[in-house]
This record gives structure tokens, C-alpha cells and sequence, in this order.
């Protein structure tokens, strides 16, 4: 038996973090046993825990989130022991540790800055000694707006971009580094200052200086000695200053890294100025993990564009900057443009909109390492001007930056589209996961757009382990929500106060919580949580709702870029705005309900009553009297349907399918239906309907994006056209999460994996089981441990099952055709040949424009109804023509006779 996975509030080993609500988690591996018959956990100030702060056990034991109640002390290292017995006998002890940062120790240090006139990126430094033996050393700092920290020339921790972005008129998040082992007898403390999101230019409004318009350091350095006596280097108006080579930076245009800019910059130190900025109650310890450098990728071709320039392509969209080699004549400049798409051959980037993103190098003729420091780039191509003599692949590399995140779920499947499909949805996460869950990555924005961190959060969840990342964006987003009396804005940062919150993206406040409840149970955070939930639900009654529960007419962006608006090309889809905005106040209010129950609030009730009120006004507003859905649109259906609010689910499935016949199955929904369309779609039967969406690949669809060699997702369905080209620089990203959330289904249905109640204690197994795919692999790390299901079909239709359920959970398995079953903990192959083939696809749901891509198919059909190959190669008319539908097509001369024949025999074609 072995203990895994132990993380401190979803961190591991964290130092200097904020922790409220200590709590411990942790996973059981390579055992035999399948259930815990002794637990505890215990906490010490010492690793040999020769004295017990607390000891946790069995019955308020939970793996998943073990609350410590700890009285915590600043500075102090904390060791946690987690001890489990098996059912067998068998037990392991593993062990972690938390540290905490200054928490209320007031800071010695002061802020610092250049003097007047001295705009420059400054470098402020520090010699400094050590007297004794050192037995232990830290470093607590923040930099505005962005700052990076050497210690005897050696690169403190390896974060990009800190402190990261929060809300700087409310607090600045400190980090807090382990810089023992750096240490020497002289020392030189450096660090290098940028303008980060404080300072850059950065929001709708392409301001600069939104927060500050001076850059300012603050640390301290502890030196422990083994004596016990501590000693503060801490900044002041000893510290020093020159200016650095980087001429420029920001988030959205680049950086400027001139090594020509100073004679003799160093000679020309100055002693630091101390500024008069506020400290206490303002620095806090860091919310977030660090980003970092998570993968490199080499250059996969140099291409030589017609236009004459020499662009790199790294094969894949992503986000960081690109590192290179230089060897440059003194002078030399050099610069990197970067884009997402090349246009007709050549280097491209209008749809980056103001963002110049551009990184400038000139070169003093040293030969160095070189990359930027203080901005980040969403990109695949790079162009490459300015460079002297031969340009080496191998000289570039790419380094994709994102949230220090753990990976948790794989998926791969027979279907090579879907595969690249899943993984775009992944690299879409690893893009925007940049310390707050942004839109994209390139262009002008790159904000913490709430509509599109709602919609991708479950498959966020899936594909990370997102804890530590979502309780600091609920936190931030907190802090906002705070100065809009409940509203929770459109985006974060939300400079200026902007109200105008809408459904949503306000209900990103209800929904997220929601989703972190679903697959982490992580009660630590419920309370907190719950505090946003409320106050939003409050907000929508108090500001947006109706006297009869329903949604005033006010802003909202309603199903955006769906394509059934005015135009494919409009903003707005068409469906009801109001109506979505009330489907989601009843959801927020129920979300809210079954939160506060849970943490026993003395109002939970007061919402529960809210949320039958609404569910009452929109079943009399958007219903007819006998139960049809007066909003006739695919996300109209599917909300209802998500939602469960009717009055006849039957009715509205009817409609759904007569909608969807109408729309020749053509996909419609925006950033509201298509995120949940397939997973709707199979939880309500309609299993067929979501493989087809699914696997469609003609427009628009998701793999049509995969056929046009989409290696993220896009923001909108016809972001570029079938030719290849751009549909429009005016918004128009190729790196938007929203429509990745189909990976939830992949997860949830095409695998089945999925939490039965709160956390994954228990799940559900149950795949959609289809000849679609000849096999699917995949895997689940819940925090209480992985789950497994892969299954295979093998030629002559026998199916193999392989699921592997962790310890101490169970799991409910349900495979077609068999009875259900309750499986403990443990490994377990299944193999049967199902009576009902389960290699055959076809039948009288069979649409006519898919079977005549099948040359058996065609066969029969062109001996039983001829009529179904016409109108198979037909318009779209004709293509989704069902053939139970064309059974009675006697009209067109079929005879059901020979058609019932002919589905029979498409009944026995045996696929893959
Ligand atoms: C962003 C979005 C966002 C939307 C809301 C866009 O500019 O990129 O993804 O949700 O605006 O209107």
C-alpha cells in the first residue's frame, strides 16, 4: 500500500500560501485492500511529530478533504502524517507538510521605487552576509507589476509573470520562496521589475497604468540561523538601483529587450526610494500556483511565405514565448512577430486586433540564451525578421506557460479527429489557464471572462486538477463582487466597477462552486463558496428579476455566436434572451439551495422556495398550457432539458427533435447550448443525436474545425471559412475554450466516468457503448483516486471491459445488456458478446447522408429503395431523411415493404 497524491488545500507542499481551512487530501494506491478499516491524520510542528497538534481519526476522516483544525502560526512549517489501515492488513503512512508565510507579522520592509524621472525597468539589488551557520532562509515578495529574482545570479523559483493577476486596488499577493540551498557567506540579492497587468496596457479599454503608474518592490529575506536567531534583509532606501536592458513590456504588445540601451548602466546605481504605499491589510499571502514553463516544443518546419518571410512553426497553438540562442553582431535586431494562422501562405495576425505582440531583441554581440520576461504570447507561427546568417531550428524552442496545475484525465479513442478533437479542448485549457481563466490568449483581451470559465469549468475539472486555480479566481472574483453589492461582473479584472452583470456570466458565481462541489466535495471551501452564491442569487432578485420571478429586459449576450442569429456572423444567437437569463436564475437559486443545505445555512430554505417560484413563472411564461416549449430553438430545448423544467419532458423532446429535423441537424447553439449540447442530448436518451454532432464533420461541427487543422479550439464555428481563410479580424480567436466543454461528454458518456453525488466517492460507469469506435481508454484521478474505463470491440463483437475503481470508493457499472453492478474498490475485465452486435451502427434512425457513405450500405440500398441513394447525395433535404422516415415516403414511390428489408439488412453491417 502507498499514499499519493497528499496535497494541502489541492497544493502540494505548499509554502507561504493563503490557507484558510487547512485541509488534506490524499489517494491509496498499489493495494490490495479495498476499504480503509483504520484511518487518521495527525499534525505536528516537528518531522518526527514527537508532539501532536491535532490527530484527526476515522470518523471525521475524509481523503478527499480532511479539515485541519489548526491554530495557525506565522513562519512555521507544518508536518502532516496520514496513516491507513486496509480491510487486508496491509497499511502505509505518508507524509507532507505545509508552511506558512507572514500571515499577521507586520512587514519591515518597505516598498520601493526609482526616483523621479527614472521610468525605466529598474533592477534593484542587495549585497548582503551571512555571519553564522544557516539553517534556513526565505524570501517573502512581491514586485509590481511583475518582478523576477536572482540570488547570487542564480534565478529564484521558476514562476513567469509574478505576482500573477488579482484585484491590486484590494490586495497584493505575496510569494514566498525556499532560497536555502542559495544561499552563500556573500550574497547579492537582484531583482528585475516589469509592468505586468498592473501597469501595461491591458483591458477592453486598452488603458495603461490601471492599477499604479510606478513599479514597486517589496521583500524580505529571513535568514535563520542555527542558533535561532533571525535575521531581516528587508527593502529600503539602501537598496540600489539601475536600469535593466528591457526597453519595454506588456501583456498585450511584447517586450522590447534592448542590450544597447545603457553606456555603463550598473555605474550608475542610485540608492532606492522609499514609497508611501499602503501594507498592512494589503499584502496577503498568494492565492494561486505559480506559472510556469510545462512543455517545450521544437520548431516543426521553417517556412520560407511568398511574401518573402521566414516564419517558424511550432505545430501547435498554445501560449508562452519562445526562447532562442543568439550569437548576434553587436547591434543586430531582431524581431519575433507572433500569430495563430498563416493567410494564403504568409504571415498573419490582424485578428490579435491592437495587441502588437511582438517580442524585439537587439543584441550587444553576446552570445546568450534570450526570452522575454514580462509578457506572454498566444501563438503557433512565429516571424522572424532581422536575423543575421543561418537560422537553426533547433536554435528556438518554444515554452508553453500555464498554471502549475496536475494533470487528471486522459481520454484516446479508434477516431483519430476525435482524439486531436480531445485534445485541443486540453491545449485550450493549458492556453487560458494563465493564473486566472482568461478568453484567449493573442489578442486584446485575455481577460477572465466569466460566460467562457462557467461553460468550460466541468471539463476544466475533468482534465486538471483545478482546485488551488478556481478558489483563487472565486476568490478574485469575490473581491469584484464585493463592490458590485452582489453583481458579479462580466469579466475580471472589471476596471472601472463596470455593472451590467448578466445571466450566464454572473452565474459563473453559482456554477463553479457547483462543479468544484461535483467532482471535489471539497467542504472546506463550501462556506466561503456560498457566501458568492448567495450574494449573486440576491443580486438578480434585488436587480434584474421581475416581480413575478421572471428576467427584466436588460443586457445580455444570450446564446453568444450562435448561428442562428440575424447573421452567422452576429453575436447574438436566437434564442430568447430573457428566457436563458430566467433558466438560469431558477438554476443559481437551485445551486444555492442545495449549497446552504448542505452547510446547514439558516436561509438555505429561503432559496429553495425561490427557485420552485421561478421554475412556476417560466412553466407559465415559456410553456404552453399543455407543455410545448414556445422557444424554438436547439438551446432553448437543451436548457429546458439541462435544467429539467417542464411540464412534459416528452413534449419538449418532441419539439427538440422536430427542431432539430427542421435544422437538418445542423449544430446552431453558441456559448450557452453547444458547451452542454451532446451531454444534454445524452442524458436525456438522445444518445444517437449527441454521436452524431459528434462525429459531423461537414460545417459547421467540431471536427469541420479538426479538417481545417485546428490545434486549439475557436471561438466561434466559422472562425475560419472551408478555404482557409480568416472569417474576420474583428472577433475572432482560435484559441477559445467554451465549445472544448464537449470533452465532458467524452469523459461522462462516450467513457462514462462520471461522480455519482458530490466528489467521486462513488461514480457512475457507464458507457455509451458504440461501433463508432473500435476502443476508448480513459482515465479519471479523482482526489480520492483513479478511475478506469476502457473498453474495446473486439472483430468477431465481443466487448471487453476494463474498469478500475480506487480505493475506498465503489462504483455503479452499467454495460449494455447486463445487469447493474456495485463495484468495490479494485481492477476488474469484463468480456461478453453482447446478443444486440454492438458493431453495428445502422438501423432505421440511420440518416441517408450517412449511409451512402458506406459501401455495403449503398449496396442494399440500391436493391431495396434506390430513392434513399439520390436523396442520400441530395441537398440537405434529402441527406437527413431518417429511414424510418422514408419508410413512408410512399409519395416518392418507396415501398415500406422492401425499406423494413433494407433496415434489416443495414442492422447486420458490421463496422470498423
Ligand atoms: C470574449 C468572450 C466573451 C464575450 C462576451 C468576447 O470579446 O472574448 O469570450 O465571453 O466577449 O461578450
Amino acid at each position: 500500500m502507498k499514499i499519493s497524491d497528499l496535497k494541502i488545500n489541492g497544493i502540494t507542499q505548499p509554502i507561504g500560501y493563503f490557507l484558510e481551512n487547512v485541509s488534506v487530501s490524499w489517494t491509496v494506491e498499489d493495494t490490495v485492500s479495498q476499504l480503509a478499516d483504520e484511518q487518521y491524520v495527525e499534525v505536528s510542528k516537528s518531522q518526527d511529530f514527537a508532539e501532536i497538534l491535532c490527530k484527526i481519526s476515522d470518523k471525521d476522516i475524509d481523503a478527499g478533504c480532511t479539515i485541519l483544525p489548526v491554530e495557525l502560526e506565522a513562519y512555521t512549517r507544518y508536518y502532516v502524517r496520514v496513516f491507513v489501515k486496509g480491510n487486508l492488513g496491509d497499511e502505509a503512512v505518508g507524509e507532507t507538510f505545509f508552511e506558512t508565510g507572514k500571515l499577521q507579522d507586520p512587514w519591515k520592509a518597505e516598498w520601493i521605487g526609482t526616483k523621479e524621472g527614472d521610468d525605466f525597468h529598474p533592477i534593484f539589488s542587495k549585497s548582503f552576509q551571512t555571519q553564522k551557520e544557516v539553517k534556513a532562509v526565505r524570501l517573502y515578495i512581491c514586485g509590481l507589476g511583475a518582478y523576477e529574482a536572482y540570488l547570487n545570479g542564480e534565478r529564484i523559483g521558476e514562476e513567469y509573470l509574478a505576482p500573477g493577476l488579482f484585484d491590486y486596488t484590494k490586495e497584493y499577493q505575496y510569494q514566498t520562496h525556499d532560497v536555502t540551498k542559495m544561499i552563500h557567506a556573500d550574497n547579492e540579492i537582484c531583482v528585475t521589475l516589469g509592468k505586468g497587468w498592473y501597469m501595461g496596457r491591458f483591458g477592453l479599454e486598452g488603458k495603461t497604468c490601471l492599477y499604479g503608474d510606478k513599479m514597486a518592490l517589496i521583500c524580505e529575506l529571513h535568514i535563520l540561523y542555527e542558533d535561532g536567531v533571525r535575521e531581516v534583509i528587508a527593502t529600503d532606501d539602501s537598496w540600489q538601483y539601475y536600469g535593466s536592458d528591457i526597453e519595454d513590456s506588456s501583456i498585450y504588445d511584447g517586450e522590447i529587450y534592448n542590450h544597447t540601451l545603457w553606456d555603463n548602466k550598473d555605474n550608475g546605481k542610485k540608492n532606492a526610494v522609499v514609497l508611501s504605499m499602503k501594507k498592512e491589510g494589503m499584502l496577503i499571502e498568494r492565492f494561486g500556483v505559480p506559472m510556469k514553463v510545462k512543455k517545450e516544443l521544437p520548431v516543426t518546419e521553417i517556412i520560407q511565405t511568398p511574401a518573402g518571410e521566414t516564419v517558424l512553426d511550432f505545430g501547435q497553438n498554445m501560449t508562452g514565448y519562445v526562447e532562442f540562442k543568439a550569437d548576434l553582431p553587436m547591434g543586430i535586431r531582431v524581431v519575433l512577430d507572433f500569430g495563430e494562422i498563416l493567410q494564403e501562405g504568409n504571415f498573419y495576425n490582424d485578428n490579435y486586433r491592437s495587441a502588437k505582440s511582438r517580442f524585439v531583441y537587439v543584441s550587444d554581440g553576446t552570445k546568450e540564451v534570450v526570452w522575454p520576461h514580462f509578457t506572454y504570447y498566444g501563438f503557433r507561427y512565429v516571424r522572424v525578421s532581422g536575423w543575421i546568417g543561418e537560422l537553426k531550428a533547433e536554435d528556438f524552442k518554444a515554452k508553453v506557460v500555464y498554471s502549475d496545475l496536475d494533470r487528471t484525465g486522459y481520454f484516446e479513442c479508434s477516431n483519430e479527429k476525435i482524439n486531436r478533437l480531445y485534445e485541443n479542448s486540453f491545449w485550450g485549457q493549458c492556453s487560458n489557464f494563465t493564473d486566472v481563466p482568461t478568453d484567449c490568449p493573442q489578442r486584446d483581451e485575455r481577460m477572465a471572462w466569466t460566460g467562457d470559465t462557467q461553460a468550460f469549468a466541468p471539463t476544466a475539472c475533468y482534465h486538471m486538477d483545478t482546485r488551488v486555480f478556481y478558489r483563487k479566481f472565486l476568490h478574485d472574483l469575490r473581491n469584484e463582487q464585493i463592490k458590485l453589492n452582489g453583481g458579479i461582473p462580466n469579466y475580471f479584472p472589471n476596471q472601472g466597477n463596470l455593472g451590467g452583470c448578466c445571466a450566464v456570466w454572473g452565474d459563473c458565481g453559482t456554477f463553479v462552486p457547483d462543479t468544484l462541489r461535483k467532482f471535489y466535495g471539497n467542504k472546506a471551501d463550501y462556506k466561503t463558496e456560498y457566501e458568492t452564491m448567495s450574494a449573486w442569487v440576491d443580486y438578480i432578485t434585488r436587480e434584474c428579476a421581475t416581480e413575478n420571478h421572471l428576467i427584466k429586459k436588460q443586457h445580455q449576450f444570450g446564446d453568444w455566436l450562435a448561428l442562428d442569429g440575424v447573421t452567422k456572423q452576429s453575436m447574438r444567437g436566437g434564442t430568447d434572451e430573457e428566457y436563458i437569463a430566467a433558466m438560469y436564475y431558477y438554476s443559481s437559486a437551485k445551486k444555492t439551495a442545495d449549497m446552504g443545505k448542505e452547510i446547514g445555512a439558516s436561509d438555505w430554505k429561503q432559496y429553495e422556495l425561490l427557485a420552485e417560484m421561478i421554475k412556476s413563472a417560466i412553466l407559465k411564461e415559456y410553456f404552453s398550457e399543455t407543455g410545448r416549449l414556445a422557444i424554438d430553438t436547439q438551446t432553448g430545448y437543451i436548457v429546458a432539458l439541462r435544467f429539467g423544467i417542464f411540464k412534459d419532458k416528452e413534449k419538449v423532446l418532441e419539439g427538440l427533435r422536430k427542431r432539430l429535423r427542421l435544422d437538418a441537424y445542423e449544430l446552431k447553439c453558441g456559448f450557452v447550448g453547444a458547451p452542454v449540447l451532446c451531454q444534454t442530448l445524452a442524458d436525456n436518451d438522445l444518445i444517437e443525436n449527441a454521436y452524431e454532432f459528434l462525429l459531423k464533420e461537414d460545417f459547421p461541427s467540431w471536427l469541420y474545425c479538426i479538417n481545417l487543422g485546428a490545434t486549439t479550439i475557436w471561438e466561434r464555428w466559422n472562425s475560419v471559412e472551408a478555404d482557409g481563410k480568416i472569417s474576420g479580424t474583428g472577433m475572432n480567436s482560435l484559441n477559445h475554450y467554451a465549445y472544448g466543454n464537449v470533452a465532458e461528454f467524452l469523459y461522462e458518456s462516450v467513457a462514462g466516468i462520471k461522480s455519482l453525488g458530490y466528489g467521486f466517492k462513488k461514480a457512475v460507469i457507464a458507457p455509451e457503448i458504440t461501433g463508432r469506435f473500435s476502443y476508448v481508454n480513459t482515465s479519471y484521478k479523482s482526489v480520492y483516486g483513479k478511475y478506469v474505463c476502457n473498453w474495446k470491440i473486439e472483430k468477431d463483437g465481443r466487448l471487453n471491459v476494463h474498469v478500475e475503481v480506487p480505493f475506498n470508493c465503489q462504483a455503479v457499472l452499467r454495460l449494455p445488456e447486463r445487469e447493474e453492478e456495485i463495484l468495490k474498490a479494485g481492477s476488474y475485465d469484463i468480456s461478453y458478446i453482447p446478443s444486440k452486435d454492438v458493431r453495428c451502427i445502422y438501423g432505421e434512425n440511420s440518416l441517408l447522408g450517412e449511409l451512402v457513405k458506406n459501401p455495403e450500405a449503398i449496396r442494399i440500398l440500391e436493391n431495396k429503395v434506390p430513392q434513399a441513394i439520390w436523396l442520400g447525395n441530395g441537398d440537405a433535404e434529402g441527406r437527413t431523411i431518417r429511414m424510418k422516415e422514408l419508410k413512408e415516403m410512399f409519395y416518392m414511390g418507396v415501398n415500406p415493404v422492401s425499406c423494413q428489408e433494407a433496415i434489416e439488412e443495414l442492422e447486420k453491417i458490421v463496422v470498423g
